[in-house]
């Protein structure tokens, strides 16, 4: 099989890119392990921000710069003035594609507060956050899909990606992409696709925490495959635990929530966040809440002394809840038993986001080197990807309108790109590797179940590598994901068969699990100060002199190996960073 472009992955990011591509007329495919519409896109429910200035004044350059200051500097601030200026018609166009945005009472597209957006560089709250009830995520998806419905994208659904392939050498050292290896989830069957040019658009891997938003699917596939050839992974030691997820399980209370004026109390009934963030207070960035929650937890403040606070949306009364905060409060209700109209609701930190990835440049074309070399005919957006907008920390909303920012641009680049260029090609023997490792796991003798090894990966992330760190915790949670890695090489399955088999790729995709946490843990301990969502608390302060750099790791003997590469600064110096 041959495309003249494939994406991997039917989220935002893909499904835009997509459809770029065949706009310009040319051969596109999105291969996804999910049915597209099940993408965790999907799950995205507060908003998309835009500087539109529906309700009160706003500027993109106001966005750009919160958006550098919630990354603590570590943005790269011509990513994010593109992200900022592009965000306003991008949404737009959106709007024109049909997407049902939330309405002001004259017809124009409703904004609300969302955590670290601002007025005048810090005055204030401002109303950036555009919003489909708190299904925003749902509604772009849906939106997206159609599009590339009507203008002809190809998809193969419930294709799972092995592997890529390359040709002229690893594709990083000097190779170029060629294609992708791709297991039929319905029989077992490898497919080998080939392709002039290949996007990475899989998204996150927040499984590797015990307590998360991120759905089930969510194991870094695009950045380890890309790792397992050469690309380094980018700024993996940021990784952003969202305030206030369902107590124990993590399900997203969208921060929606705390825009719309719902408040975070402790155990005396106190608004805790006044000491911590007197400006914006639970408006405050994402990092700086969830630390806070931490503190008043420690303090013995949690409810009743335990490990959660609560978040009160009972004073915004049942018609703002049921306009504007529909699914949340729905999700209290069913997992939680809570009714928010009269009660307040439980909720804890969880594992949300990697400001990590792929690191690509401004058209969203991939690099593998602190120069910005481009391995020609690969390319990434979305969560999978580090471009880097997020940098420390990334704001509420952001995350969305990278998608759309970033999987555009990748798109028209491709379809700039692919004009050009032959499709490349690949041996007949290129499946061989994914054959061997797939079949290698189905027939091994029952030794190491996947599900365990998954189950204490979880727990030393979650509680070694989480909120806070420091070095004693980072060295045990080293040894115990090499440990980990060893008993990898024993996994063993159940399901034998090659009908659906979702135990063989649940087993398969632990493997990108490993990697993601391996280069989490290194890069986390390596960088000696607190920036963002890394906080150390043995090196507390952020330290512009050593550590105002992106760290790339790369696969190597015995475990990563890091280097650094510059951050672009324009027009904000790294000031502190107070809310
Ligand atoms: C509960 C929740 C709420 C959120 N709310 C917001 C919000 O309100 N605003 C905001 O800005 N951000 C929000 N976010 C973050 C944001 O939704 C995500 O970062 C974003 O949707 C990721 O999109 P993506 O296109 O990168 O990938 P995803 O939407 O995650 O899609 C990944 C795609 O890759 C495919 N894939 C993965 N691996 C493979 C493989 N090996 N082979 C083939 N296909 C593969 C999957 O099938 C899927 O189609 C939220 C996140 C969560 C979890």
């Amino acid at each position: 099989m041959q495309h003249e472009a494939l994406i991997v992955g039917a989220g935002g990011a893909g499904l835009w890119a997509a459809l770029e591509l065949a706009k310009a007329g040319v051969d596109a495919a999105v291969l996804t392990k999910l049915y597209p519409t099940r993408s965790h896109t999907g799950a995205a429910q507060g908003g998309v921000c835009a500087a539109l200035g529906n309700q009160e004044e706003d500027h993109w350059e106001w966005h750009m710069f919160d958006t550098i200051k919630g990354g603590d500097y570590l943005v790269d601030q011509d990513a994010a003035e593109i992200l900022a200026r592009e965000a306003i018609e991008t949404v737009i166009e959106l709007e024109h594609m049909g997407l049902p945005f939330n309405r002001t009472p004259d017809g124009k597209i409703d904004q609300r507060r969302f955590g670290g957006h601002t007025r005048n560089f810090g005055e204030g709250p401002v109303r950036r956050a555009c919003y489909a009830v708190d299904r925003t995520g749902h509604m772009i998806l849906q939106t997206l899909y159609q599009q590339c419905i009507k203008f002809g994208v190809k998809f193969y659904d419930e294709y799972h990606v092995v592997d890529l392939l390359s040709d002229g050498g690893e594709l990083g050292s000097g190779g170029r992409a060629a294609g992708v290896v791709a297991y039929r989830i319905a029989d077992g069957e490898l497919h080998t696709i080939r392709s002039k040019a290949v996007m990475l658009a899989t998204g996150g891997f927040g499984r590797m925490f015990r307590v998360t938003s991120n759905a089930w699917s969510l194991t870094g596939d695009g950045i380890a495959l890309a790792y397992r050839h050469g690309i380094p992974m980018q700024d993996m030691e940021f990784y952003q635990f969202h305030p206030t997820g369902i107590v124990g399980i993590g399900i997203l209370l969208s921060e929606a929530a705390r825009g719309e004026g719902g408040t975070l109390l402790n155990d005396a009934g106190e608004r805790f966040m006044e000491r911590y963030a007197p400006t914006l207070m639970e408006l405050a960035p994402r990092d700086m809440v969830s630390r806070a929650i931490y503190q008043e937890i420690r303090a013995g403040r949690g409810i009743g002394g335990k490990d959660y606070v609560y978040l009160d949306v009972r004073h915004l009364g049942r018609a703002v809840i049921e306009e504007k905060l529909a699914d949340i409060t729905e999700f209290a209700r069913v997992y939680q038993g809570v009714e928010p109209i009269t009660q307040p609701v439980p909720t804890q930190p969880t594992a949300h986001y990697a400001m990590g990835g792929i690191p690509t440049d401004t058209d969203s074309r991939v690099t593998r080197d602190e120069h910005g070399t481009v391995v020609p005919g690969l390319y990434a957006a979305g969560e999978a990807a580090c471009v880097s907008v997020h940098g420390a920390n990334r704001l509420g909303t952001n995350s969305l309108v990278d998608l759309l920012v970033f999987g555009r641009r990748a798109g028209r680049r491709m379809a700039a790109d692919v004009g050009g260029w032959a499709i490349p090609g690949v041996p007949d023997d290129a499946a061989d590797p994914s054959r061997g490792e797939l079949e290698r796991i189905r027939s091994a003798p029952r030794r190491e179940q996947a599900a365990r090894i998954k189950t204490d990966l979880a727990n030393v992330m979650m509680d070694n590598v989480g909120v806070y760190r420091d070095e004693g915790l980072l060295m045990t949670a080293r040894d115990t994901v090499r440990t980990l890695r060893e008993r990898y090489r024993d996994v063993s399955i159940d399901d034998k068969g090659r009908t659906f088999n979702t135990d063989l790729l649940e087993a398969h995709e632990l493997g990108y699990l490993l990697d993601c946490a391996e280069t989490t843990v290194a890069s986390a301990l390596a960088r000696r100060e607190s920036r963002g969502a890394h906080a150390r608390e043995d090196y507390r302060g952020r330290d512009d002199v050593n550590f105002l750099a992106h760290s790339l790791a790369y696969r190597g003997e015995g475990g990563p190996r890091l280097r650094y590469k510059p951050v672009t600064i324009t027009q904000f110096q790294p000031k502190p960073r107070t809310y």
